[in-house]
């Protein structure tokens, strides 16, 4: 099998293809033949350093295959069986072994690609929307770098939950993909400060009841200042650099501030599968649009990370074997 490993970290060239033994599963592991993994911001972090992991390691936390092979104590799952996984490192590979209870049966009506696009994104704006601020009718949220992978997932889960969306967005392809999506008011926020045009847009100081905010530094004090009384901020990654330290006394208003991951709110096999469940329904009755972006070759790793951290993306970016 081949897979994606690295030893030290750094920028993308650190990333090297290797060839190595197919894995044997045990316990209550799964072999898997994977058919498209999917690349996410979380693995520039392990890559660069900013999250740490073990070295050497492979790379990649989300796919989606076919089981080929069973460990003495799985028995959820057959070979042939398509599934879907993420949180198991090591899935930029042809093949990978994954616990069963972080397995996914994928449903006839949803292709392998999308099963794979949306493990990580897809659960992820499915929390943030229905969990860390489970959005009703009317509400206001604030949904930074719209035409992203979470972006565009969220901006339509937003939507069928009622809510009024804004999103910020770099150029105008991505402003279209927003709309797209759903967005109510897309703001350029490489050329208008968005905390001034969302006032203007609104005619209030503080309108929003919610912001989902992933880019992180630049993004996050703009956004604090455009939160309701008792409004929530929810910081949920670094896409631009970490947020630098915050005194409580920058949440008066009587603000809530969380910083939530998707791991503790797929703390169980039946969480998880609970999440997928109710996407993978979504996309089989065309209520959510899954837009892969880009696909590479998982030789050419190093080309999907340099453009996503170089803001060239849009949707989902996946690997292919
Ligand atoms: P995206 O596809 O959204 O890509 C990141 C986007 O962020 C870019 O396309 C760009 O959009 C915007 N951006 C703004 N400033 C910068 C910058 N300085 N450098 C690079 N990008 C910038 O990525 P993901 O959907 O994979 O992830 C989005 C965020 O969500 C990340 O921070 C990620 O870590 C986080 N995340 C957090 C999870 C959690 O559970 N906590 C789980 C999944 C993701 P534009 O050009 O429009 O500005």
């Amino acid at each position: 099998m081949q897979r994606i490993e690295f030893s030290v970290t750094g920028g993308s060239d650190v990333l090297e293809f290797v060839e190595v033994e197919g894995p044997v599963p045990s316990g209550d592991q799964v072999a898997i033949e994977v058919a498209a993994s999917g690349v996410n911001f979380i693995d520039t972090y392990h890559r660069s350093g900013l999250y740490e992991i073990p070295l050497p390691s492979g790379l990649g936390l989300e796919g989606a295959g076919t089981v080929a092979a069973l460990g003495p104590d799985a028995g959820e799952f057959a070979v042939g069986d398509r599934v879907a996984w993420t949180g198991a490192i090591g899935s930029y590979a042809t093949h990978h072994v994954v616990a069963e209870g972080s397995l996914v049966r994928v449903p006839e009506g949803v292709a392998l690609d999308t099963a794979a696009a949306v493990m990580l994104q897809g659960l992820t704006a499915h929390y943030l929307a229905t969990s860390t601020w489970p959005l009703e009718a009317g509400q206001r949220c604030l949904v930074h770098a719209g035409a992203g992978g979470v972006g565009l997932l969220l901006i339509q889960m937003a939507k069928l939950r009622g809510a009024e969306v804004f999103t910020t967005v770099g150029t105008d392809e991505k402003a279209e993909l927003a709309r797209g999506a759903g967005a109510d008011h897309v703001v350029m926020y490489r050329d208008v400060d968005f905390t001034d045009a969302i006032r203007e847009l609104t005619g209030a100081e503080r309108p929003l009841d919610v912001v989902y905010d992933g880019v992180g530094a630049t993004t996050f004090d703009g956004g604090l200042a455009l939160l309701r009384p008792r409004g929530l901020m929810a910081t949920f990654g670094n896409a631009s650099g970490p947020v630098p330290p915050v005194s409580p006394l920058q949440l008066m208003p009587s603000l809530f501030l969380t910083r939530p991951t998707l791991f503790d709110y797929i703390q169980t096999p039946a969480e998880l599968r609970r999440r997928t469940d109710e996407l993978f329904a979504w996309i089989a009755d065309g209520k959510l649009d899954v837009r892969i972006g880009a696909t590479y070759p998982l030789a050419e790793v190093a080309a999907a990370h340099d453009a996503l951290e170089g803001r060239r993306t849009t949707g989902k970016v996946l690997l292919t074997p």
